[in-house]
């Protein structure tokens, strides 16, 4: 798995962000917060995530 440098999005089988088409990706991340309802996930307003998924919470 890879995560995102720009959304903090985690990508399984690709190498370019689905959610904001970066390319930059980081093998090297560290805990996972899953959104599934952003407007009433509290996880999703602390990293300011709009739309549902999985995203790394620290990027290397
Ligand atoms: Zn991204």
């Amino acid at each position: 798995m890879k995560a995102c440098k720009q959304c903090n999005f985690i990508i399984k089988n690709d190498n370019k962000c689905p959610a904001c088409g970066s390319t930059e990706l980081s093998e090297k991340f560290s805990g996972i917060a899953i959104i599934f309802d952003a407007e009433k996930s509290e996880v999703a307003k602390y990293l300011g995530k709009k739309s549902p998924g999985e995203y790394a919470l620290k990027i290397e």
